[in-house]
């Protein structure tokens, strides 16, 4: 796995390829502005490889004082739904970006009939009665010469008329298609002659029953591209094969010339990327839903806490490139924490609590002690932590048998609580399985604030949250959702299914202090020595729902 860093090898004066090749088209005079589009299919929720596409053609228009429209590629009415529709313009949004105008390839359904009858009559296009697996088996393979069908012969007049028929519903779903007539013996099988349209008898969420022949993606994207007068057409590296096509139906139309450009799709570690297997994991039941906070959705990635900052920087680290390769997740994590390490509150929540009586702190007293709601901020703000007789702390904070090196509770150990005091440990109890169940320990009232009296030093400083005040929060911890880097790519017998991780969600309820009883959603926080948590749109007033981020260890930071 590797990152692709933004080196010269990419990036040219702080410009990456298609920059390059856009300077160069305005200079020549082929464009005079730029205008680009991001053109989903709306057969799902956007996943975080779109908000590579996102920021590309939103920053590119950006960057040029142009302008980007979001076009729904809405030609497979099977598969699209409204609601779809509406989170894809919720996510553009919620990443910061606004559309120039919000447009439909459905809209263009006339103009696109139009231009297939135009083909016809040029004699470039034909109706052909082939069923699906002869029209590919006559296409043969790349070094081998395809068989042009009988179909391809018909006069101009007849093809007239059954399209014609096609449109008017004479005939039945997949039974007859629209090709175009380009070279059955070239070696790029897209222009063997591709399907223009198909039948298909499906209600379609804005041309309801109007149509009954659908254009393909091929004769829909360039075409739509080239009506809205796109300048520049970004598009993953899957569709380089398409270009010739996508330049060949512009040509022979004698319509706006837009320029194609491929880059190389975003693979991240750990996740699947398709729409259609996330639709599996929504439907099968394996999340809870498209936003699910394991997802790799971006509203599962905004549940789970991840902030529009984070992830358009994760996108510029990640850089533009013409050659593929698999992101680590835990880039997309270092910069979440790059931004929440600057903005979010600190607070302290204690997850696996064990409880520490302070022997020598006097009874039914309580302190409210000053903490800072972030050190890393020198203008920040602090807020009142309770402090009393009855504390928990992490159960992993005490050693009945330290290690080398273990330098948190353990009898005869001093340790400082964040904000409040040094405390020595004295003792501790156990039940009668053996079991941990409280420790003590002796505080030294002139380390109030955790401020060292006399220079004595304690090398250790934990959370802590004050019993009587603890407020009981429901915490969701997660883990990655697969237990593989690559789930896309598994041996023959399996599938992505199969690599989930029956660990990925933890719930829990942990103990925190009365400032986070506040359940605005989203709040981001700090748990200090935990890690970034948010809260949960499952929020009510009886339980505070967290969700965890990513803890706080980077593992990242050293190597970028
Ligand atoms: P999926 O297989 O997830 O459905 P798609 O390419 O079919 O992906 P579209 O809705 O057609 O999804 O994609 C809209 C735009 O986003 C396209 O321009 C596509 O190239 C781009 N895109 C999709 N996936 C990625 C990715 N992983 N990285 C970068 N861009 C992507
Ligand atoms: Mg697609």
């Amino acid at each position: 796995m590797l990152v692709n860093k933004n080196t010269k090898e990419n990036r040219n004066e702080n410009k990456n390829f298609i920059e390059e090749i856009i300077d160069r088209h305005l200079l020549e005079g082929r464009f005079e502005t730029v205008k680009t589009r991001f053109p989903p299919e709306p057969n799902g929720y956007l996943h975080i490889g779109h908000a590579k596409s996102i920021c590309l053609n939103f920053g590119i228009a950006k960057k040029y004082n142009g302008t980007c429209n979001l076009r729904f590629d809405d030609t497979n009415p099977s598969k699209e739904n409204k609601e779809y529709i509406d989170s894809i313009k919720e996510d553009v949004k919620w990443l910061g970006f606004q559309w120039d105008k919000e447009c439909y390839a459905s809209d263009y359904f006339e103009q696109l009939y139009e231009w297939a009858i135009l083909l016809i009559k040029k004699g470039k296009a034909y109706v052909c009665d082939c069923p699906q697996e002869l029209i590919s088996k006559n296409r043969t393979k790349p070094t081998e010469p395809g068989i042009p069908c009988k179909h391809r012969d018909r006069s101009i007049d007849e093809n007239l008329l059954l399209f014609n028929k096609m449109k008017t519903g004479e005939y039945s779903a997949g039974s007859r298609v629209l090709r175009a007539k380009i070279d059955m013996n070239s070696p790029n099988m897209h222009m063997r002659d591709p399907i223009m349209y198909r039948i298909m008898y499906e209600n379609h969420p804005r041309t309801g029953d109007k149509w009954c022949i659908y254009p393909t993606y091929d004769w829909a994207h360039g075409q739509s591209d080239s009506i809205e007068k796109i300048t520049h057409s970004l598009c993953t590296l899957e569709f380089e094969v398409h270009r010739p096509l996508y330049e060949w139906f512009i040509k022979e139309l004698n319509i706006w010339a837009p320029q194609q450009i491929e880059f190389a799709r975003l693979n991240l570690s750990y996740t699947i990327m398709s729409k259609r297997k996330l639709l599996q994991l929504v439907e099968g039941g394996y999340v809870s839903g498209w936003d699910d906070p394991r997802m790799p959705t971006i509203s599962g990635l905004r549940r789970r806490g991840f902030t529009p900052e984070s992830i358009k920087m994760f996108i510029e680290i990640v850089g533009i490139a013409k050659r593929e390769n698999l992101i680590e997740y835990e880039l997309l994590e270092h910069c979440l924490r790059e931004d929440l390490n600057k903005r979010a509150p600190r607070r302290m929540a204690v997850i696996n609590p064990l409880k520490l009586v302070i022997t020598n702190y006097p009874e039914n007293q309580v302190e409210w002690l000053e903490a800072l709601n972030n050190p890393e901020d020198p203008m920040s703000d602090t807020r009142l932590v309770p402090f009393s007789k009855e504390i928990f702390i992490e159960h992993s904070d005490f050693m009945e048998n330290p290690t080398k090196k273990y330098h948190r509770f353990y009898v005869g150990n001093e340790v400082r609580l964040r904000w409040a005091y040094f405390i020595k440990c004295t003792g501790f109890k156990k039940d009668d399985n053996g079991n941990i169940v409280e420790i003590y320990g002796e505080y030294d009232p002139a380390s109030r604030g955790g401020n060292s009296p006399d220079g004595r030093k304690v090398k250790s400083t934990i959370h802590w949250v004050s019993v009587e005040h603890a407020i009981p929060i429901v915490v969701r911890l997660y883990e990655k959702l697969f237990t593989i880097p690559d789930p896309d790519n598994v041996e023959a017998d399996k599938t992505f299914i199969d690599y989930l991780n029956p660990n990925s969600l933890i719930t829990t309820t942990a103990y925190g202090e009365p400032a986070l009883n506040n359940y605005l959603t989203p709040a981001h926080y700090q748990f200090e020595r935990l890690g970034y948590f948010v809260t949960d749109p499952d929020s009510n007033t009886e339980h505070i729902v967290f969700n965890l981020i990513t803890k706080l260890k980077d593992s990242f930071a050293k190597k970028i």
